[in-house]
């Protein structure tokens, strides 16, 4: 609990699932929350799109602010949104931190300032399943009410945990909501002494994996494994120029270090490289979702991960883009190692 509080940096409450994430973006709501409850949302991408179906599947009135899916969420937007809500009906704002199927990062704290300047008292929650410990991120000094997360990305471990980090007013939250809970309770997890308690059998194997993982990422420094992905995604995204293709996330300054979304050139196959390159190569691409399937293919550079396997990363793109016959110019591996060095 504590080595998770170093990592939100919060020093109020979290709370630890044995779930995948999907069940730490249910969490947030049912604890916080009623039925008919207004949760405004902004498209960033396809898992701000499954938040919002789960939102209201479960009986919110959930909105969107429409996006290109080339960048994340815009302030300005949500300030001018939550402006015209005179009567604060709308009870919660929800961002995607780093949007997974874009690689496109929101600037929380801004949205933060935004909604204050809307004086709007909403909850802010923030979804960092794939953000954190892989990118900057403060729970508390962003003033963030409920934070989620998962065990998978920056964190190193196998899937099965996920997140809560609640604020003091997202706890109070939680005494008047009305939506139905059960596993997920806060209550339940609070304990006794008020430090945190499991009440079902907890995810012990993985506990341990993430007592190791907190170990490692206070070890290298929080600073430096940011710069690390910061880096590597700087060296990507000089790997896609010299290939002549196009990264997804068009908004300068909120291109990911977690991960590189990179367009294919129009009449091509984003699935089809990345099959030729996993037949070829024995590497296995991210895929391109819903709205942009078949015309993306995902770089990963979150979590253990270091200046060769970025390297050896991009030359199986190099070679499955010549494999696959997708126009392109060579020398972008030679590129992220001029970065590199
Ligand atoms: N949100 C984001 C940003 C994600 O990347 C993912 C999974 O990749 C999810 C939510 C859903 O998490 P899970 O698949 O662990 O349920």
């Amino acid at each position: 609990m504590e080595g998770m509080k170093s990592i939100f940096k919060t020093e109020e409450h979290v709370f630890i699932y044995p779930a995948s994430g999907t069940g730490a973006w249910e969490a947030a709501l049912v604890n916080t929350l009623s039925p008919g409850d207004r949760v405004l949302m902004f498209e960033t991408g396809h898992f701000a799109t499954l938040w919002k179906k789960l939102a209201e599947k479960l009986g919110l009135k959930a909105e969107f602010i429409e996006g290109d899916w080339r960048g994340g969420a815009d302030p300005e937007r949500i300030e001018a949104y939550l402006a015209e809500d005179k009567g604060h009906e709308i009870k919660a704002v929800c961002v995607v931190h780093n949007e997974t199927s874009t690689g496109s990062v929101s600037p929380i704290a801004e949205v933060r300032k935004a909604i204050d300047r809307a004086g709007h008292p909403a909850l802010f929650m923030v979804d960092t399943i794939s953000g954190l410990a892989s990118l900057d991120y403060q729970h508390d000094e962003w003033g963030v009410d409920v934070t989620v997360s998962g065990s998978q990305k920056g964190l190193m471990l196998p899937p099965g945990l996920s997140f809560n980090a609640a604020s003091s007013k997202a706890m109070a939250a939680n005494k008047t909501a009305k939506l139905q809970r059960s596993y997920w309770d806060w209550e339940d997890m609070v304990g006794p002494n008020k430090t945190g308690y499991f009440p079902y059998t907890p995810g012990t194997n993985l506990l341990y994996g993430l007592n190791e993982a907190v170990d490692m990422l206070h070890e290298e420094g929080l600073d430096n494994v940011f710069a690390r992905h910061a880096r590597h995604g700087a060296a990507t995204r000089a790997a896609v120029r010299k290939w002549g293709l196009e990264v997804l996330c068009a908004t300068q300054g909120q291109e990911s270090g977690v991960l590189t979304a990179v367009k294919v050139p129009e009449g091509h196959s984003a699935d089809a490289f990345r099959a030729t390159t996993l037949e070829h190569f024995d590497m296995s691409l991210g895929n391109g979702l819903s709205k942009v399937a078949d015309k993306v293919f995902r770089i990963g550079h979150l979590g253990d991960f270091n200046d060769l396997m970025l390297v050896a990363t991009l030359a199986g793109v190099e070679m499955g883009l010549k494999q696959a016959d997708v126009p392109h110019q060579a020398g972008g591996v030679q590129e992220a190692m001029s970065l590199l060095s």
